[in-house]
C-alpha cells in the first residue's frame, strides 16, 4: 500500500464548497489587503488562542521577526534559541542584528532544557526563544520563571504547535510577543504563505500593526520605518472556514499517534515520541529516531511509504551560520536527533489501514 507522507485530502474535501465562497466574498468584496477578513480572522485565532491581541502578518518567518523588531531586540543582543530547530528561528534573530545562542534540548522531548538556560544568559541577554518543537509544549512555567528573575523577554515560536498546551494554558499565550505559521502543512494550514503573532500586550499589537503596513497607523503617514508584511485577505478568509475544525484535527493527530505507540510498541532499536508531564502534544510531526535512521528511510520509500527527516543538519551546522565557526561537537544533542530523527506520515483523516501499513513496514525492516 502506497502512503504518502502527507495528504491535504480528507481535510480540503469536506470544507470545499465552504472555502471556495469565503474565497468569492473576497473576490466580490474588492478590497484585497487588510480588510473584513483579516479583523475577523485575527479576532477569532485570539479568542482561540485565549490572547488579548493576534496580528496577521505574511508567513511566519515574519511574525518571529517583527515580534523581535516590536520588543526593541536589535543589534548587539543575544537571543536564546534551541539547538535544534527549523532555520527560521535563528533567521528571525540575525534579521534584527541579534546574536543567536543555542542551548540544547531535553534530549527525551526534544524541546529547550530549561535546567540549561541559566547557564547560556550573560548581561546581552534580551529574549529567550522556546520553539514547541514537533507539536509538543515546551516546559513554559519553568521558561517565564527564568525570563522574570533575569527580566528577558519571551518570544514562543508557535509554528508546529497551535492547540497545544503547557500545565494548561495554549501555547502562544506566555510570551511577550508569539509567533505562528498558517504555511500549508501546519496544523492549521492555508492555501499559501500566511502568519500571525499572538500577545497580551495591546502598545505590543499596536507597534505590530504599524510594523507589518509600512510602519503606517494613517494611510501616507509613516511614524517608524516599517514592514510590507501583511496578512492576505484570501488567505485569512481559507483560514476563518479551517480555525473551528482545528480541535477535530488535532484529536485526529492525537488519536493517529496513539496507534503508531501501540503498533511500534516493543521494537528495540526505535525511540517513540515521549510527552512530558505537563505538556500536551499536537503532533504537527511524529518524530521516531533510529541509529539506523538512513537504511530505515530506505527500506519504507522502498516500501512506499512517504517520510522526511525534521532536520537534517541543525542550524549551527548550515552554511549560513558558518561564520559563527562553532565545532563539530559542540551541540552533541542536536547533532544526534539531525542525524536520527525519521517523521512518519502524519495527517488527519489518516486511516487505520495506512497507520497498520507504516506499522507494518517498519517492523519488517527490523525483524
Ligand atoms: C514553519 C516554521 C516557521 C516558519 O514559518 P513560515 O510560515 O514558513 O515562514 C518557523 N518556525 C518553525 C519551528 C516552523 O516549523
Amino acid at each position: 500500500m502506497q502512503v504518502p507522507f502527507l495528504s491535504f485530502s480528507p481535510q480540503h474535501h469536506p470544507i470545499r464548497e465552504e472555502v471556495l465562497a469565503a474565497m468569492a466574498r473576497v473576490y466580490d468584496s474588492q478590497w484585497y489587503v487588510l480588510g473584513q477578513s483579516v479583523t475577523d480572522f485575527e479576532a477569532a485565532y485570539a479568542a482561540y488562542n485565549r490572547v488579548e491581541h493576534c496580528v496577521g502578518v505574511a508567513n511566519g518567518l515574519d511574525a518571529l521577526h517583527l515580534a523581535l523588531v516590536a520588543l526593541n531586540i536589535g543589534a548587539g543582543d543575544e537571543v536564546i534559541v534551541p539547538s535544534n530547530t527549523y532555520i527560521a528561528t535563528w533567521l528571525a534573530v540575525s534579521f534584527v542584528g541579534a546574536t543567536p545562542v543555542p542551548v540544547e534540548p531535553d534530549a527525551a522531548t526534544y524541546n529547550l532544557n530549561p535546567r540549561l538556560i541559566e547557564a547560556a544568559i550573560t548581561p546581552r541577554t534580551k529574549a529567550i526563544m522556546p520553539v514547541h518543537l514537533y507539536g509538543q509544549a515546551c516546559e513554559m512555567t519553568a521558561i517565564m520563571d527564568i525570563a522574570r528573575r533575569h527580566d528577558l523577554f519571551v518570544i514562543e515560536d508557535n509554528a508546529q504547535a497551535q492547540g497545544a498546551a503547557a500545565d494548561g494554558s495554549l501555547t502562544g499565550s506566555f510570551g511577550h510577543a508569539n509567533g505562528t505559521s498558517f504555511y500549508p502543512g501546519k496544523n492549521l494550514g492555508a492555501l499559501g504563505d500566511a502568519g500571525a503573532i499572538t500577545t497580551n500586550d495591546a502598545e505590543v499589537a499596536r507597534h505590530l500593526r504599524t510594523l507589518r503596513n509600512y510602519g503606517s497607523q494613517k494611510k501616507y503617514y509613516n511614524e517608524v520605518i516599517g514592514y510590507n508584511s501583511r496578512l492576505d485577505e484570501m488567505q485569512a478568509a481559507v483560514l476563518s472556514v479551517k480555525l473551528p475544525r482545528l480541535s477535530d484535527w488535532t484529536r485526529q493527530r492525537q488519536q493517529i499517534a496513539a496507534r503508531y505507540d501501540q503498533l511500534l510498541a516493543g521494537i528495540t532499536n526505535i525511540i517513540l515520541p515521549v510527552v512530558a508531564e505537563g505538556s500536551t502534544h499536537v503532533y504537527h510531526l511524529y518524530v521516531v529516531r533510529t541509529p539506523e535512521r538512513d537504511a530505515l528511510q530506505q527500506h519504507l520509500t522502498a516500501a512506499g511509504i512517504g517520510t522526511l527527516i525534521h532536520y537534517p543538519v541543525p542550524p549551527h551546522q548550515q552554511g549560513a551560520y558558518a561564520a559563527l565557526e562553532i565545532p563539530v561537537g559542540q551541540y552533541p544533542i542536536a547533532e544526534e536527533l539531525a542525524s536520527t530523527s525519521l517523521s512518519l506520515p502524519m495527517w488527519p483523516g489518516m486511516q487505520e489501514e495506512q497507520i497498520a501499513a507504516v506499522a507494518q513496514a517498519i517492523h519488517s525492516f527490523f525483524a
